[in-house]
Order: structure tokens, then C-alpha cells, then sequence
């Protein structure tokens, strides 16, 4: 079956048309500018990229230009519209009421919207590409998948903070977690590169790219994730801060005069990497520096390096022992650097990085010693795979 799967921002929509059986990428593109002018990418595969200006005043004229596009006779890849199966959208959070993906009928449509207030900056923008393709797909089956919902099996001593209990009963604040779809992806991978099953492994899920995050993955199932309440929680990152003490927060506001909404700007912007290295949130940016003697963008790197040993550490005691590591996302598939670094903390549990074998980018791969305790592994991600399959399944259903 086909699956149209979206990740729809506030003036951006990115999508690509997958074949659910046999997991081949037909298309895919990014619309850009949504509401300011309109800009499309088109990258079918096995044919000329295609870009363009469109006049996209809202999400729904970008739908129906990837549509236009998908069923082009020189740019498209498929004949006519039905041969959609469905629409997968990838939805930020999915608050407590989403543990799996679901079909969207009317009445989820409002439990979406509920959910709004735990994500407004993303929220509104999954559910305008919902119904967008409501309006220029009317009738075809339409899915959400959760970013959130993949770590709702987390038990509550990991997801409760240790705030008085009503903010968690009344205003439903709770670590929730992100990224699931990926650490689901990476997880199921793992099992099948080990020939064993996913219910018998206990498995360290590190998302590390520009939003990172780690997650322990025991049986198949997420029982603690390193974000939180919203995805500024957890490791720093490009530009998030990750955790940190709340009373920073008033001794600054105090001290610069800043308001709230300054301060979480900062909190989210001008952190992480960037805070720290004064230099770039991009890591291949702190290589350079670092490799030129940049002494802040070598601490930037460190800083980062040394909260994913302690958490790789920190999910093997909570689950009590693990069986694989895994490393995805942009800097976990690419650099070798980063997974030695992390990984010469770990020597302890016994888990050994194979250099030689370490040496890939984006494949994956097994790379630790026979000797190791615990396997190591590289595993590109695959967020569009995994909407397009749960998509299908639930369609199928
Ligand atoms: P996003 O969270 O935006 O999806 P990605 O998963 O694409 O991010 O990761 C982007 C990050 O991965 C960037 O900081 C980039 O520098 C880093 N990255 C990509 N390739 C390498 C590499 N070879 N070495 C180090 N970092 C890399």
C-alpha cells in the first residue's frame, strides 16, 4: 500500500510516499514558506528533482501541489491520487490520551486538539496538515503517530516530577518524552540485526542529532526517556539547554531583566552547543573548531559526550543490565569521534567499541568487540518508515 506521509510545521510541510510492503521511498519533498509566498522541493526517485514557486496561502495548497506533483506525468511517480492508501502524520504530542498511532475520525479530532496546549508551537501544525488533507483528500483514510506515544509505557516513578502531585492530576505536567517514533524504529531494528527477540532484550536507544535524546527500551517497551514535559528537557543540545536547575532561571531573569518568554527563548535558542561554544549548534562545526584548539567548542562537545555516558549508565541500572547500546540520528550514524568518546566511559560495564569496525557512517552495523558484554550498535533511523507502517497496519485493520 502507498502511504503519503507528512510532518507538517507551521510554514512547512514535509512529506514522502512510501510503499508500506516493501518499504521503497517513491517521492519526497519539503514545501516551504507556507502563508508567506510558497516554495516546493520534489525529489522523485529515479527521475529530475523539480523545484518551484507556488502561491501556497495555506497547508492546503501545498497538499494539492504535492499532489499535483505525485501524479505528474514528469515529475510524478504514481497514475492517479488513488493509488494513496493513506496519510500518515507525524504529530509532536500526543499527551496521556495517545499510547499508540490511531486513525482520525472527528472525535479524535478534538482529543488532538486538547492536546494543543502541551505543544503550542507544534500541535497546531500537525492538525492543520490533517486537515488540509481532509479537504483535498476526502475520503482517505488519515493516521496520527505520536512522537509522545511510544514512551507512555513508562512507569510512574520515571515520568512523575517530584512537583506537588495536583500540577501533574490538573495541569498534566509529567515527562512525556519525544522522539518515540524513532526509538521504536531503532529498537525493532536492533532485535533484527541480533536475530533475537525484541521482548528479551534490554536495549539503550541514543538519538543524538540536533534534538537528542536517550531512551531505555526494556522488552520492547520505553521505560524512561531523557526529554520531558516538552522537548527542552534532557541532554543540551544544538541550542536547548536540556535540564537544568530551575533556580538558574530566577537569578537570571533578576539579574538581565529578562521576562518568561526571554528567558525560555534563550533556554531554547542560544544554549546547548551554541551556549556553550559561542561558535555553531552544528557539530561538524564544533569538529572544526575544536581541531583548531577552540577550547569552548572542545567543552561544548565534552558536555554533550559526557551526559550520554552517564545516561547510558544511568538506563542500564534502571533496567539492571543491557543487552545493546544504539546509536542514531545525525551524529550517532555519522560520527565515529562521538560514539568512541561516549562509549570509553562504558569500559567498565564491560562494553568494548571495535575501532576498526566503528569506522561507518550511516549504515548499519554492529561495532563492538567479540569480547564486548554488550553489542554496539549503528542504526540509521527512520521516522517516515515507521508512520508509513503503522499507517498501513491500521488501515489494514
Ligand atoms: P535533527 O535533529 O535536526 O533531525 P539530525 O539528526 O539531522 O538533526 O542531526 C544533525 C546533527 O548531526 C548536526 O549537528 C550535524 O553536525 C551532525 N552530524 C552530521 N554528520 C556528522 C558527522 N559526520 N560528524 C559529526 N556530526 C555530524
Amino acid at each position: 500500500m502507498n502511504i503519503l506521509v507528512i510532518n507538517a510545521g507551521s510554514s512547512s510541510l514535509k512529506y514522502q510516499l512510501l510503499d508500506s510492503e516493501n518499504h521503497d521511498v517513491l517521492a519526497k519533498g519539503l514545501c516551504e514558506r507556507i502563508g508567506i509566498d510558497g516554495q516546493i522541493k520534489h525529489t522523485p526517485t529515479g527521475k529530475d528533482d523539480y523545484r518551484s514557486n507556488i502561491p501556497m496561502p495555506t497547508h492546503s495548497e501545498a497538499i494539492k501541489a504535492v499532489l499535483d506533483l505525485l501524479v505528474s506525468p514528469e515529475y510524478g511517480v504514481i497514475k492517479s491520487a488513488s493509488e494513496i492508501g493513506a496519510v500518515g502524520h507525524r504529530i509532536v504530542h500526543g499527551g496521556e490520551a495517545f499510547n499508540q498511532s490511531v486513525l482520525i475520525d472527528d472525535k479524535l479530532m478534538s482529543v488532538l486538539e486538547e492536546c494543543i496546549p502541551l505543544a503550542p508551537l507544534h500541535n497546531p501544525a500537525n492538525i492543520t496538515g490533517i486537515k488540509a488533507c481532509h479537504e483535498v483528500m476526502p475520503g482517505v483514510p488519515q493516521v496520527g503517530v505520536f512522537d509522545t506515544a511510544f514512551h507512555q509505557t513508562m512507569p510512574p516513578k520515571a515520568y512523575i516530577y517530584a512537583l506537588p502531585y495536583e500540577y501533574y492530576e490538573e495541569d498534566k505536567v509529567r515527562r512525556y518524552g519525544f522522539h518515540g517514533t524513532s526509538h521504536k524504529y531503532v529498537s525493532q531494528q536492533a532485535a533484527k540485526l541480533l536475530g533475537k527477540p525484541l521482548e528479551e532484550l534490554k536495549i539503550v536507544t541514543c538519538h543524538l542529532g540536533n534534538g537528542s535524546s536517550v531512551t531505555a527500551v526494556k522488552y520492547g517497551k520505553s521505560v524512561d526517556t531523557s526529554m520531558g514535559f516538552t522537548p527542552l528537557g534532557g541532554l543540551p543540545m544544538g541550542t536547548r539547554s536540556g535540564d537544568l536547575d530551575a533556580g538558574i532561571l530566577e537569578y537570571l531573569m533578576n539579574r538581565h531583566n529578562l521576562s518568561i518568554t526571554e528567558m525560555v527563548s534563550v533556554l531554547n535558542k542560544k544554549s546547548g552547543m551554541l551556549g556553550i561554544s559561542g561558535v555553531s549548534s552544528d557539530f561538524r562545526d564544533l569538529d572544526d573548531a575544536s581541531s583548531q584548539g577552540n577550547e569552548r567548542a572542545s567543552l561544548a562537545v565534552s558536555a554533550f559526550t559526557y551526559d550520554v555516558t552517564k545516561l547510558i549508565g544511568a538506563y542500564a541500572a534502571a533496567m539492571g543490565g543491557v543487552d545493546a547500546i544504539v546509536f542514531t540520528a545525525g551524529v550517532g550514524e555519522n560520527s565515529a569521534d562521538m560514539r568512541e568518546e561516549i562509549c570509553s566511559g562504558l569500559e567498565f560495564m564491560g562494553l568494548e567499541l571495535d575501532s576498526q569496525k566503528n569506522k561507518v557512517r550511516g549504515v548499519e552495523a554492529d561495532v563492538s568487540t567479540d569480547a564486548s558484554r554488550a553489542r554496539i550498535l549503528v542504526i540509521p533511523t527512520n521516522e517516515e518508515l515507521m508512520i508509513a507502517m503503522d499507517t498501513a497496519a491500521l488501515v489494514k485493520k
